[in-house]
Order: C-alpha cells, then sequence, then structure tokens
C-alpha cells in the first residue's frame, strides 16, 4: 500500500526549552492515518497535517470503549533517530485488537509507516538529554450505530508529542499506596489488552492514593484479592535476597515491552529473575525478615522507577531507606543507554 502525503501549509513553531515540554502536550506537525472497512479491509494509509478529525456522535468507540492504544518513544542521539523495540508495540496492538474484536494491522506495514511519519518528522524528536518523542498508535471504533457489537469500520491514527525528560533530577523513588478497594482488570477482561476502558477504570483509585499523598497504586488481583499485578500502570519487580521477582503474566497484567527488555537483560547478566504468583502477603514477610531489598516499576515512560515506600493494609514499609536501589539505578542505566543507542543492545532493539 502505498502511503500518500498531504503537505502542512503551515509548519507549527517548536517548543525551544525541552525540559518545560512535560508529557502529552504538544503535538507534531503531521498524524497518520489510515481507514477500514468491511469492504475494502484497511486502506488509504495517509500521512496528513495534525488536526481534528472527524467522527459521528453515535461512532461506536465513544459509547462502548471498542478502541486501544499503543505507546512507544523515539530517541535522538548524535542527530540519528532510533525506535526501540517498536515491533514488540505492533505485535501487542494485534493482541489488544483481537481481545476487542478490532481487525488486526499488518504489523509490517506499521513499522513501515511508522518509519515514514518518524522521519518526515525527525526533527521534532527532541534531543536534550533523556527529552524524546513519545508516539501513540490508537484505533477507534468509527461505525454510526448504538448497537452493542463490533464496529464495522474503525479508524487507526499515529500521532507525536515531543516530551521532557520524566526525572528531571535522577530516579526519584515512589510512594505506593496498595489498592485494596478498587480493582484496576480482572483475569478473562481485557487487563491484558492496551485498552482504554482499563485507564478509565483506575483513575478513582489514583486520585484517592493523591490524595492521601501517595504516588500511584499497586494493584491487587480481582479475583482472589491477594496476589500482586502491577503498579500504576508499570509492571513491577522486587530484588530478594534471592534473586528478582516479577508476577507472571496471568491474564489482567498488561505484558509490558520494558518488562521482558528487564527480564532478558538481567537473565543475560545470568542473574536470577522468577516470573511467578506473588501474594502481597509474601511481600510484607519478606521485608520483616529483611530480604526485600528494592521494588521497582518498568513501562516506557519512567522505564525503571523506584518504590521507596508501600503502604498496606495500615502499614507503612520503607523500602532501602527510601532510597534508589543499585538494582533499579543500574537497570535504568543500561536500557536508557541502548534506548537513546549509546551502548549496542541485543539484536534487533534498535530500530
Ligand atoms: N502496565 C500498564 C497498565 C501500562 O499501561 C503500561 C504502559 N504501557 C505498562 C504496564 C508497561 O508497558 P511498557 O513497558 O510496554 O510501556
Amino acid at each position: 500500500m502505498d502511503i500518500r502525503f498531504e503537505k502542512s501549509l503551515k509548519l507549527k513553531e517548536k517548543i525551544k526549552d525541552e525540559n518545560k515540554l512535560g508529557f502529552g502536550t504538544y503535538f507534531t506537525d503531521y498524524m497518520f492515518l489510515m481507514d477500514y472497512d468491511e469492504k475494502n479491509g484497511w486502506n488509504d494509509p495517509r500521512i496528513v497535517p495534525y488536526g481534528n478529525i472527524e467522527i459521528q456522535p453515535s461512532a461506536m468507540g465513544l459509547h462502548y470503549g471498542q478502541t486501544i492504544f499503543e505507546g512507544l518513544k523515539a530517541y535522538k542521539n548524535d542527530g540519528k533517530v532510533y525506535l526501540f523495540r517498536a515491533d514488540e508495540n505492533f505485535k501487542r496492538m494485534n493482541e489488544s485488537n483481537d481481545r476487542l474484536c478490532i481487525p488486526p494491522v499488518d504489523e509490517e506495514f506499521m513499522m513501515e509507516a511508522l518509519k515514514k511519519l518518524i522521519d518526515i518528522e525527525r526533527d521534532w524528536v527532541p534531543d536534550s538529554k533523556e527529552a524524546s518523542l513519545y508516539i501513540r498508535p490508537f484505533i477507534i471504533a468509527t461505525e454510526p450505530k448504538l448497537g452493542v457489537h463490533p464496529s464495522d469500520s474503525y479508524l487507526l491514527m499515529i500521532i507525536l508529542s515531543p516530551s521532557g525528560p520524566y526525572y528531571k533530577d535522577g530516579l526519584a523513588p515512589m510512594k505506593i499506596y496498595v489498592e485494596d478497594k478498587y480493582v484496576r482488570a480482572v483475569k478473562g477482561g481485557i487487563g491484558t489488552a492496551k485498552a482504554g476502558g482499563n485507564y478509565a477504570a483506575s483513575l478513582k483509585s489514583q486520585i484517592e492514593a493523591e490524595e492521601n499523598g501517595y504516588f500511584q497504586v499497586l494493584w491487587i488481583d480481582g479475583v482472589d484479592r491477594k496476589y500482586v499485578e502491577e503498579v500504576g500502570s508499570m509492571n513491577i519487580f522486587f530484588v530478594t535476597d534471592d534473586g528478582i521477582i516479577t508476577p507472571e503474566l496471568n491474564g489482567s497484567i498488561l505484558s509490558g515491552i520494558t518488562r521482558k527488555s528487564i527480564i532478558e537483560l538481567l537473565k543475560a547478566e545470568g542473574q536470577k529473575v522468577v516470573e511467578k504468583k506473588i501474594a502481597i502477603d509474601e511481600i510484607m514477610d519478606l521485608h520483616k525478615k529483611g530480604k526485600l531489598l528494592e521494588v521497582f516499576g518498568t513501562g516506557t515512560a519512567a522505564v525503571v522507577s523506584p518504590v521507596g515506600e508501600l503502604f498496606y493494609n495500615g502499614e507503612k514499609v520503607v523500602i532501602n531507606n527510601g532510597e534508589i536501589g543499585k538494582v533499579s539505578q543500574h537497570l535504568y542505566d543500561e536500557l536508557t543507554d541502548i534506548q537513546w543507542a549509546r551502548k549496542k543492545g541485543p539484536e534487533g532493539w534498535q530500530i
């Protein structure tokens, strides 16, 4: 499929001070769009000026949440732009599509489309330390009909947002509230998909945690109400005196690409990493015995985010004296060096 290009008549002014970019506030000059209908499949791929889109108020995605998204970044080093494991994002996009009854996309074609868009927008990729271009591919159901069933038409979009450093002054340990009231997702639901509804489900809990002075919540499974799942919108790892453990993918956890990369890096270093069911009580017990050395979250936005404090069941647990642990710092340095291509990563990671 050829990708049509519609030139913008007026390009935007770029933000000069990249430290002021924040996250997800500014958008570049162009976006990628592609339509789906039952007769033509995915069709009319195009790169057009960023701007409003037209869908009917009855578009199904606006009512019943038949939408999915992805999140990844482009990194600039020495004038060259790199993508990190972007093929994994389109693979996960198709997994989300499958769960939400959205037709699959051609992953190779999506890589080609993304590369073309990034190439046109290369000047928008920030080059100051730790700043990057956030990439948001997403799909929304557009059939103008109110019956609850899978839509027969869709719009796929990729928008780009230059974003500042997540940490301005180095890694900062987070205070985390262990959520025992609300549930993000349940096994059999849509937690493994990157679908809007999961994030809507998390908002109330996040607000209440913030009101209590916590940065994010630690999600506990919705069935047994015992097992640790994720931290905010990150996967979670625990460093113990007997290796590193992380919750196994259980049907409600999102399969993070940073998670997968961290596991692969640790294994390549010869470290012990175990994916298993982890009860919150096991974590509290490890802490009491002095065997819980570090806790950290992983995700595209923050890469590695140390946890300095957990609040559970009326009990405050301080981890590693509330300081950044050695393992967290090492993994952050290692992964960001690969993402910014300051160092050669495993085959296929730097695109
Ligand atoms: N869990 C959730 C719920 C998320 O939204 C994210 C961010 N995509 C992650 C985990 C981490 O995934 P990734 O490492 O692919 O960014």
